[in-house]
């Protein structure tokens, strides 16, 4: 292991008691989130269940202490692109910091957590992971180290393309190293869309394919290239002669050296000066006759690119939720820690209120996160209704979560006052990296069109999820009728918008809000029905209350300079920010209807 600098004083000086709020270091991020542990028994089968629990036991405290010291470092000590080796030979290559080679052994070597949905026998488990298993690793990983999260995914998305669509020479040659655990022989993966000509008009680009044998010939230049030095690269390219459009381009794989070990021709021009996931390269590479092999039917390659980018979605959602869980830790630890005017901050009205700003996008998230990996595993084993389920949850969740991520981690530095916004202490980096998840596998408006245009308007998604929905809660004997009312109401009104804003052009500037709705109805109904069965089975029922806070703030009409609050919100508020478990009867008397 290398050598790092030690944490120093993140925690508060015994000498200078109650001077300043503490941060999370030392905090065990998997025994900090009960309501991670309650959602991954209800959705995973209980000797999985007892399988991961210690690994993700132990991925939480690393998280909360040693990978989130290398996340530092390694944010600090951003790649440096070198155009020579020593012996002054043309050979490029990226240097990290070690700290940042740290980060790569726990999550590639020692969690495997690129190939855990790929390869069998990962951490001990003789089959390959759900992929809501999976993903507890990457929310576990993403609250200490962020920009490494990129690499991850584009890995194991890679290797999903490879085995799904490549031939088998293809697979026997690359996907073995795509999903090794052993440092020495993995070979990371990196996805390359993106051109100057534009990132979501994905149809014009201009990199040309020529062939050559049984290869090609690629020609041009990808713009946002994040892991630039992978050593497998999944690419669009345009072969001669093919149509315009997305239509008309096919799917690569690009390795970074030839079979005589080398390098493949293209450049890394330069790497991205980048405002956050500043630990991981993103580069612009020029493509100068680079030799590449098709992957699946030439004439498919968007298509299938496709499949990468609805999971790495999905995985943006995870990481988003991570960072926002990371964010809620941290305003938790300065509000019951920090004394102003005589009081602690959790104390005082009008921190409360925003301390709940944070905490139900955050849990909001959470839920979104188990429902959406469920139904992705559903649909992985072939299961046609989970598939389109799926088709509609993936870009509602990238959306909405990513875009909250902002405000969240906004707030969290907030509670943290002036060092908030000192580099020091984790809230600046939360804050620069939450900007991310809007940009990439899709612009926040390019996946609202997507969920109204294509999932609702051209699949009728929406009623999809409505009925997905309504199944799971409805079966649920602990959740009272008249809340059952609340949501069917809520579901059908939000059906009905989406459906008019997606049925006539003039209304297309709300799908951002007919997306937004979707997200928000949707995690009302899941976070009813999984307080109502941990309530049942004499756990947890908070959920059902932040159920009804978000039907309450995000979907009920609203005087915003109304001065009623119901007495229900305060109790329910003064519950949840307790962190003590809320029981089931409790919860239901709260949100107004007695069982
Ligand atoms: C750090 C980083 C790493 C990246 N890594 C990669 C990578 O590894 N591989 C890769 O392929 N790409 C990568 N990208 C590129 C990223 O996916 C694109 O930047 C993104 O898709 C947006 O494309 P663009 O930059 O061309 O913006 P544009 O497509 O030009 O968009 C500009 C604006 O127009 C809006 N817009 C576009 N179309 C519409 C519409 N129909 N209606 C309303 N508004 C619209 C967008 O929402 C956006 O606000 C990365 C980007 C960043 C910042």
């Amino acid at each position: 292991m290398h050598q790092l600098n030690k944490p120093g004083d993140v925690t508060t000086p015994a000498d200078q008691p109650g001077l300043l709020a503490p941060d999370t270091s030392g905090m065990n991020f998997y025994r900090a989130d009960p309501a991670l542990t309650d959602l991954l028994r209800i959705h995973l089968p209980d000797a999985l269940f007892r399988h991961i629990e210690p690994h993700l036991d132990r991925l939480g405290g690393l998280a909360g202490g040693h990978l989130d010291e290398c996340a530092r470092l390694a944010d600090r000590h951003v790649p440096v692109l070198h155009q020579r080796d020593r012996f002054g030979r043309d050979a490029q290559w990226i240097e990290y910091h070690p700290a940042y080679r740290e980060l790569e052994r726990a999550a590639f070597g020692e969690f495997g957590i690129h190939a855990m949905s790929v390869r069998k026998g990962i951490l001990g488990w003789p089959q390959t992971f759900p992929v809501v298993a999976k993903h507890a690793f990457t929310f576990l990983f993403n609250q200490a180290e962020f920009g490494m999260g990129c690499p991850i995914n584009v890995t194991d998305g890679c290797a999903k393309l490879l085995s799904r669509f490549g031939d088998e020479a293809l697979k026997a040659k690359y996907l073995d190293g795509l999903t090794e655990t052993d440092m020495s022989r993995l070979t990371q993966g990196g996805q390359f869309m993106t051109e100057k000509e534009g990132g979501s008009d994905v149809g014009k680009l201009t990199t040309t394919a020529m062939q050559e044998g049984d290869r090609w010939r690629l020609t041009g230049e990808k713009w946002f290239c994040s892991n630039a030095d992978a050593e497998v690269v999944m690419l669009l390219a345009r072969p001669q002669g093919a149509i315009g459009g997305t239509r008309g381009v096919g799917l690569f794989l690009m390795p970074r050296r030839l079979d005589d070990g080398s390098p493949n021709h293209y450049r890394i021009v330069r790497l991205k000066d980048k405002l956050g996931t500043r630990s991981m390269a993103s580069g612009e590479i020029k493509l100068e006759g680079a030799i590449a092999y098709a992957v699946g039917k030439l004439d498919r390659g968007f298509v299938q690119m496709a499949e990468m980018v609805n999971s790495s979605r999905l995985s943006n959602g995870v990481k988003s939720t991570a960072l926002m869980r990371r964010a809620h830790h941290d305003a938790m630890t300065v509000a019951q820690n920090r004394v102003v005017f005589g009081q602690r901050i959790i104390d005082l009205p009008l921190a409360r209120r925003q301390l709940m700003k944070i905490m139900l996008p955050t849990e909001q998230a959470l839920s979104m996160y188990a429902f959406s990996a469920d139904t992705m595993g559903k649909a992985n084993a072939g299961d046609e209704e989970a598939a389109n389920l799926l088709r509609i949850l993936t870009p509602v969740y990238k959306f909405r979560a990513c875009r909250d991520n902002i405000p969240v981690a906004s707030h969290a530095l907030e509670v943290r006052g002036g060092l908030g916004y000192i580099e020091e202490w984790v809230t600046a980096r939360l804050v620069r990296d939450a900007q991310i998840g809007t940009l990439w596998e899709g612009t926040s408006n390019i996946n609202a069109l997507d969920v109204v245009q294509r999932a609702v308007g051209k699949a009728g998604g929406h009623k999809t999820v409505s009925a997905a929905l309504k199944d799971k809660y409805e079966r649920s004997d602990a959740l009272p009728g008249q809340y059952k009312g609340l949501l069917g109401a809520t579901l059908d009104r939000v059906e009905r918008f989406v459906e008019a804003v997606a049925t006539d052009p003039k209304q297309e500037k709300r799908c951002r809000l007919a997306a937004g709705a979707l997200y928000h109805a949707t995690t009302a109904a899941l976070m009813a029905w999984e307080g109502a069965t941990l309530g049942a089975q004499g756990g947890d029922a908070r959920r059902l209350l932040l159920s009804r806070l978000v039907i309450e703030h995000r979907l009920a009409p609203q005087d915003p300079l109304s001065l009623n609050e119901t007495s229900w919100e305060q109790e329910a508020m003064d519950l949840l920010l307790q962190d003590k478990p809320v029981p089931l009867a409790k919860a239901t008397a709260l949100v107004g209807y007695p069982p």
